[in-house]
């Protein structure tokens, strides 16, 4: 396996860059969309203690779920590959005429992939079971494993303790629950939704959590979403230009940018109230930008 399937091993440039977005509050951007181009941001932990799981139970070929657009599939293509796996991927939707840069590089590290109907893709059962000896990982990695590998992620953060307020961004959840599950109880983690009204969220959450972390601070926000899941509107890509020119800060359409927006309005409005100690942890995804045409953002 390549190093940076082994924990510990990973090696993180510039993890935290502080970027002094108010004069009330320090907020630090833990970097992760650093740590690899094709692994980037959060997907990598959440499929490290799977990919263990398959190679203690000597599993040969490794299967996972997602959209066309999907970078847990990517992130699955490569980590497979890495750790000497065949994989598969059950793609959400007909074939199209033309695969997605995303599905092509999926393919292009090898990963099989299969394509369902949105009603067939509901129920992972029929699916699984047409399949022998495979190890199954759920859509978005979500799962204790996919949990407790985001947990790690506070190993890549100096002196966590010093932080009031931990912010991030929230697919499936799993990488929020691993976070709460490795939080003190002195903080608080704020989840910022992608997904427009998606309230079923912090119950997914929840069934993550140890026993003893269910009573801990955190909370999930529903109003930044930009109009759903992937939408972009122009606003938001003003936005993401300012807070590069601004911050030198780059963010992608899906998640990070809305969760950045998100902690500019939770700070001035006073939701996060001034004098505290942020984090907001950069999960990755920039390479979704690609969607974009040519010049639409400035990095
Ligand atoms: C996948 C992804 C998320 C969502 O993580 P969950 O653990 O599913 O909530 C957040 N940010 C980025 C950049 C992602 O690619």
């Amino acid at each position: 396996m390549e190093d940076i399937l082994e924990p510990g091993k990973i090696f993180i440039q510039n993890i935290i860059s502080a970027a002094s977005v108010s004069a009330s509050c320090a907020v630090d951007v833990l970097r992760l969309d650093k740590i690899h181009p094709v692994i980037s941001g959060n997907k990598w932990f959440k499929l490290k203690y799977y990919i263990e799981e398959a190679i203690t139970s000597k599993y040969s070929t490794i299967g996972t779920f997602g959209g066309p657009y999907s970078n847990h599939i990517v992130a699955a293509a490569y980590a497979c590959r890495q750790a000497g796996f065949k994989s598969m991927g059950i793609i959400r939707g007909e074939r199209p005429a033309l695969l997605s840069d995303t599905l092509q590089e999926a393919k292009h590290y090898g990963m099989m992939l299969d394509f369902v109907s949105r009603h067939s893709y509901d129920d992972k059962k029929i699916i699984t079971d047409r399949f022998k000896h495979v190890y199954w990982i759920n859509e978005g990695g979500y799962g204790i494993a996919g949990a407790k590998g985001a947990s790690d992620i506070f190993n890549y953060v100096s002196d966590a303790a010093k932080y009031t307020h931990v912010v991030c961004a929230v697919g499936t959840g799993t990488m929020m629950a691993g976070l709460v599950n490795r939080a003190y109880t002195h903080q608080q983690i704020i989840g910022i939704s992608a997904m427009k009204g998606n309230h079923a969220l912090m119950e997914r959450v929840r069934d993550l959590l140890d026993e003893e972390s269910t009573a801990k601070k955190y909370k999930i926000y529903h109003d930044f979403h930009f109009g759903g899941y992937a939408k972009h509107p122009q606003e938001l890509l003003d936005f993401m230009n300012e807070t590069w020119q601004q911050y030198q800060l780059p963010t992608d359409i899906v998640y990070t940018s809305k969760t950045f927006f998100a902690l500019l309005q939770l700070i001035q409005n006073n939701t996060i109230p001034a004098g505290s100690n942020v984090l907001m942890i950069h999960s990755g995804g920039l390479q979704g930008n690609r969607s974009l045409p040519s010049g639409t953002l400035m990095f």
